[in-house]
Protein backbone atom coordinates (compact mmCIF):
# COMPACT_ATOMS: atom_id res chain seq x y z
CA UNK A 1 0.00 0.00 0.00
CA UNK A 2 1.20 3.52 -1.37
CA UNK A 3 1.98 5.39 2.52
CA UNK A 4 -0.01 8.11 0.49
CA UNK A 5 -2.96 6.30 0.89
CA UNK A 6 -2.58 6.83 4.69
CA UNK A 7 -3.40 10.75 4.27
CA UNK A 8 -7.10 11.55 3.14
CA UNK A 9 -6.62 12.58 -1.08
CA UNK A 10 -9.03 15.26 -0.32
CA UNK A 11 -7.23 17.01 1.93
CA UNK A 12 -3.95 16.52 -0.46
CA UNK A 13 -6.14 18.31 -3.32
CA UNK A 14 -6.68 20.93 -1.30
CA UNK A 15 -3.14 21.36 -0.03
CA UNK A 16 -1.99 21.54 -3.76
CA UNK A 17 -4.28 24.30 -4.37
CA UNK A 18 -3.43 26.22 -1.52
CA UNK A 19 -0.10 25.76 -2.91
CA UNK A 20 -0.57 28.36 -5.26
CA UNK A 21 -2.50 31.16 -3.54
CA UNK A 22 0.42 34.04 -3.19
CA UNK A 23 0.83 36.41 -0.38
CA UNK A 24 1.74 39.48 -2.66
CA UNK A 25 5.04 41.53 -1.32
CA UNK A 26 3.04 44.66 -1.31
CA UNK A 27 0.11 43.91 1.29
CA UNK A 28 2.02 43.25 4.51
CA UNK A 29 5.33 44.78 5.54
CA UNK A 30 8.15 44.65 8.32
CA UNK A 31 9.67 46.99 10.55
CA UNK A 32 13.19 46.59 8.93
CA UNK A 33 14.65 48.29 12.25
CA UNK A 34 12.99 46.05 14.13
CA UNK A 35 14.49 43.06 11.94
CA UNK A 36 17.78 44.36 12.65
CA UNK A 37 17.35 45.04 16.52
CA UNK A 38 15.93 41.55 17.44
CA UNK A 39 17.62 39.98 20.23
CA UNK A 40 17.00 36.45 19.70
CA UNK A 41 15.55 36.32 23.35
CA UNK A 42 11.74 36.16 21.78
CA UNK A 43 11.09 34.62 18.50
CA UNK A 44 11.66 36.93 15.80
CA UNK A 45 7.41 37.49 14.92
CA UNK A 46 7.07 38.47 18.51
CA UNK A 47 9.38 41.58 18.23
CA UNK A 48 8.45 42.32 14.74
CA UNK A 49 5.74 40.85 13.86
CA UNK A 50 4.35 41.31 10.30
CA UNK A 51 1.64 44.36 9.70
CA UNK A 52 -0.59 42.83 7.41
CA UNK A 53 -3.32 44.99 4.54
CA UNK A 54 -6.73 44.72 6.42
CA UNK A 55 -8.85 44.17 3.66
CA UNK A 56 -6.38 41.90 1.54
CA UNK A 57 -6.40 39.77 4.84
CA UNK A 58 -10.33 39.58 4.73
CA UNK A 59 -9.93 38.61 1.04
CA UNK A 60 -7.59 36.10 1.62
CA UNK A 61 -9.10 34.46 4.95
CA UNK A 62 -12.67 33.97 2.54
CA UNK A 63 -10.74 32.74 -0.39
CA UNK A 64 -9.26 30.13 1.43
CA UNK A 65 -12.22 29.00 3.59
CA UNK A 66 -14.24 28.78 0.18
CA UNK A 67 -11.37 26.28 -0.62
CA UNK A 68 -11.55 24.23 2.57
CA UNK A 69 -15.58 24.32 2.08
CA UNK A 70 -15.08 23.34 -1.31
CA UNK A 71 -12.90 19.77 -0.17
CA UNK A 72 -13.87 19.57 3.08
CA UNK A 73 -17.79 19.96 3.20
CA UNK A 74 -18.18 18.77 6.20
CA UNK A 75 -16.62 21.63 7.80
CA UNK A 76 -19.17 24.44 6.06
CA UNK A 77 -21.57 24.78 9.13
CA UNK A 78 -18.39 25.48 11.26
CA UNK A 79 -16.63 27.91 8.51
CA UNK A 80 -19.78 29.89 8.15
CA UNK A 81 -19.67 30.87 11.87
CA UNK A 82 -16.11 32.09 11.83
CA UNK A 83 -17.34 33.75 9.16
CA UNK A 84 -20.14 35.42 10.23
CA UNK A 85 -18.14 36.57 13.39
CA UNK A 86 -15.13 38.05 11.78
CA UNK A 87 -14.64 42.10 12.92
CA UNK A 88 -15.68 44.14 10.42
CA UNK A 89 -13.79 47.40 12.08
CA UNK A 90 -10.30 47.51 9.98
CA UNK A 91 -8.42 48.23 12.66
CA UNK A 92 -9.78 44.91 15.17
CA UNK A 93 -9.19 42.85 11.44
CA UNK A 94 -5.57 44.20 12.17
CA UNK A 95 -5.08 42.94 15.45
CA UNK A 96 -6.62 39.68 14.38
CA UNK A 97 -4.48 39.10 11.88
CA UNK A 98 -1.02 40.39 14.17
CA UNK A 99 -2.19 38.10 16.85
CA UNK A 100 -2.73 34.99 13.97
CA UNK A 101 0.28 35.66 13.26
CA UNK A 102 2.07 35.91 16.71
CA UNK A 103 0.22 32.93 17.78
CA UNK A 104 -1.31 34.47 20.36
CA UNK A 105 -4.49 32.62 21.51
CA UNK A 106 -6.26 36.22 22.12
CA UNK A 107 -6.98 36.13 18.27
CA UNK A 108 -10.20 34.68 19.24
CA UNK A 109 -10.96 37.49 21.37
CA UNK A 110 -11.57 39.57 18.18
CA UNK A 111 -14.17 37.80 16.66
CA UNK A 112 -17.64 39.25 16.97
CA UNK A 113 -18.80 36.95 19.18
CA UNK A 114 -16.44 34.59 20.24
CA UNK A 115 -18.14 32.31 22.23
CA UNK A 116 -20.19 31.14 19.60
CA UNK A 117 -17.14 29.71 17.43
CA UNK A 118 -15.75 26.52 18.73
CA UNK A 119 -12.00 27.40 19.28
CA UNK A 120 -11.23 24.22 17.22
CA UNK A 121 -13.02 25.08 14.02
CA UNK A 122 -11.46 28.56 14.33
CA UNK A 123 -7.71 27.12 15.08
CA UNK A 124 -8.34 24.67 12.50
CA UNK A 125 -9.80 27.26 10.00
CA UNK A 126 -6.97 30.01 10.58
CA UNK A 127 -3.98 27.15 10.80
CA UNK A 128 -4.14 27.44 6.73
CA UNK A 129 -4.47 30.94 6.68
CA UNK A 130 -1.61 31.62 8.90
CA UNK A 131 0.76 29.22 7.39
CA UNK A 132 0.44 31.39 4.19
CA UNK A 133 1.10 34.58 5.86
CA UNK A 134 3.89 33.07 7.76
CA UNK A 135 5.60 31.50 5.62
CA UNK A 136 5.97 34.56 3.34
CA UNK A 137 6.87 36.57 6.25
CA UNK A 138 9.59 33.62 6.76
CA UNK A 139 11.05 33.77 3.09
CA UNK A 140 11.20 37.45 3.54
CA UNK A 141 13.28 37.64 6.96
CA UNK A 142 15.23 34.47 6.64
CA UNK A 143 18.03 36.50 4.17
CA UNK A 144 18.03 39.65 6.51
CA UNK A 145 18.17 38.29 10.06
CA UNK A 146 21.23 36.15 12.00
CA UNK A 147 19.34 33.24 13.52
CA UNK A 148 22.73 31.39 14.00
CA UNK A 149 22.91 32.59 17.94
CA UNK A 150 19.26 30.74 18.76
CA UNK A 151 20.17 27.45 20.25
CA UNK A 152 16.44 26.37 21.39
CA UNK A 153 14.23 23.31 19.98
CA UNK A 154 11.04 26.00 19.43
CA UNK A 155 11.14 27.57 15.90
CA UNK A 156 13.04 31.29 16.36
CA UNK A 157 10.45 32.94 13.38
CA UNK A 158 7.33 31.81 15.32
CA UNK A 159 8.23 29.82 18.63
CA UNK A 160 6.21 26.40 16.98
CA UNK A 161 7.70 23.41 18.30
CA UNK A 162 9.04 21.51 15.62
CA UNK A 163 7.16 18.99 13.20
CA UNK A 164 10.04 17.53 10.88
CA UNK A 165 14.21 17.48 11.03
CA UNK A 166 16.32 17.56 8.24
CA UNK A 167 19.77 15.29 8.72
CA UNK A 168 21.60 16.78 6.35
CA UNK A 169 24.61 14.84 4.23
CA UNK A 170 27.12 17.15 5.90
CA UNK A 171 25.63 15.48 9.10
CA UNK A 172 23.99 18.43 10.54
CA UNK A 173 20.58 18.58 11.71
CA UNK A 174 18.19 21.28 10.90
CA UNK A 175 14.39 21.17 12.97
CA UNK A 176 11.78 22.20 10.58
CA UNK A 177 8.41 23.98 11.61
CA UNK A 178 5.08 23.37 10.22
CA UNK A 179 3.74 26.92 11.19
CA UNK A 180 5.85 28.91 9.53
CA UNK A 181 8.06 26.95 7.09
CA UNK A 182 11.50 27.88 8.73
CA UNK A 183 14.12 24.95 9.13
CA UNK A 184 16.77 25.90 12.06
CA UNK A 185 20.19 24.13 12.60
CA UNK A 186 20.04 22.18 16.35
CA UNK A 187 22.50 20.09 18.07
CA UNK A 188 21.80 16.23 16.80
CA UNK A 189 22.24 14.29 20.07
CA UNK A 190 19.67 16.37 22.21
CA UNK A 191 15.67 16.27 22.16
CA UNK A 192 14.34 19.44 21.43
CA UNK A 193 11.39 19.20 23.41
CA UNK A 194 12.84 18.75 27.10
CA UNK A 195 16.31 19.01 26.32
CA UNK A 196 17.31 15.68 27.38
CA UNK A 197 21.16 15.13 25.81
CA UNK A 198 21.61 11.99 27.71
CA UNK A 199 22.57 9.55 24.43
CA UNK A 200 20.84 6.78 26.97
CA UNK A 201 17.88 8.12 26.85
CA UNK A 202 17.87 8.96 23.01
CA UNK A 203 17.20 6.79 19.39
CA UNK A 204 15.42 6.18 16.40
CA UNK A 205 13.31 3.81 14.58
CA UNK A 206 13.93 3.44 11.27
CA UNK A 207 11.20 4.10 8.26
CA UNK A 208 10.92 3.83 4.99
CA UNK A 209 14.29 4.17 2.79
CA UNK A 210 15.72 7.98 3.80
CA UNK A 211 13.09 7.95 6.58
CA UNK A 212 13.71 7.51 10.57
CA UNK A 213 12.23 8.77 13.87
CA UNK A 214 14.25 9.83 16.47
CA UNK A 215 12.72 9.75 19.82
CA UNK A 216 13.27 11.00 22.98
CA UNK A 217 12.55 8.15 26.21
CA UNK A 218 12.48 11.15 28.95
CA UNK A 219 9.80 12.81 27.47
CA UNK A 220 8.15 10.22 24.84
CA UNK A 221 8.19 12.76 21.92
CA UNK A 222 9.08 11.09 18.16
CA UNK A 223 10.51 13.32 15.48
CA UNK A 224 10.29 12.34 12.25
CA UNK A 225 13.61 12.87 10.06
CA UNK A 226 14.39 12.98 6.37
CA UNK A 227 17.68 11.61 6.86
CA UNK A 228 19.33 13.22 3.55
CA UNK A 229 22.12 10.80 3.56
CA UNK A 230 19.75 7.98 2.56
CA UNK A 231 17.16 10.00 0.86
CA UNK A 232 17.41 10.36 -3.18
CA UNK A 233 16.70 14.18 -3.13
CA UNK A 234 18.60 16.78 -1.54
CA UNK A 235 16.38 19.70 -0.17
CA UNK A 236 12.96 18.46 -0.51
CA UNK A 237 9.97 20.12 0.65
CA UNK A 238 9.52 19.33 4.42
CA UNK A 239 6.00 20.10 4.45
CA UNK A 240 5.53 17.03 1.61
CA UNK A 241 7.90 15.08 2.93
CA UNK A 242 5.43 15.43 6.67
CA UNK A 243 2.42 14.09 4.48
CA UNK A 244 3.76 11.59 2.69
CA UNK A 245 5.05 9.90 6.19
CA UNK A 246 2.05 9.58 7.95
CA UNK A 247 2.65 5.92 7.82
CA UNK A 248 5.61 6.57 10.08
CA UNK A 249 3.14 8.80 12.46
CA UNK A 250 0.69 5.82 12.98
CA UNK A 251 3.79 3.66 13.55
CA UNK A 252 5.29 5.78 16.09
CA UNK A 253 2.13 6.37 17.85
CA UNK A 254 1.56 2.93 17.89
CA UNK A 255 4.94 2.82 19.55
CA UNK A 256 3.02 5.04 22.48
CA UNK A 257 5.42 8.04 21.25
CA UNK A 258 3.66 11.77 20.91
CA UNK A 259 4.44 14.22 18.31
CA UNK A 260 4.80 17.29 20.48
CA UNK A 261 4.44 19.70 17.30
CA UNK A 262 0.36 19.32 18.43
CA UNK A 263 0.41 19.12 21.79
CA UNK A 264 0.51 21.90 24.75
CA UNK A 265 3.27 20.16 26.52
ZN1 LIG B 1 7.83 28.79 12.85
ZN1 LIG C 1 12.48 14.74 25.24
Amino acid sequence: MARDNFFPPQLITFYRELEKMAVPEDKWQVEEAKLKTWNGKEPLVKEAPPEIDPEFFLAFTAKVFDLLQKHLPDLGPGLELVKTNLPENLEEVKRLAQALCQRDPIAITWLKDPASVPPDVFGFAFSHVTRLLLGAYTRKVRGSVNFSSWERGECPVCGAKPLLARLKRTGERFLYCGVCGMEWRFVRVTCPFCGNDSPGELGFWEGAEGYRADVCYRCRAYLKTVDERKHPEEGASLFWEDIKTVALDFAMLGKGFQNKAFTAS
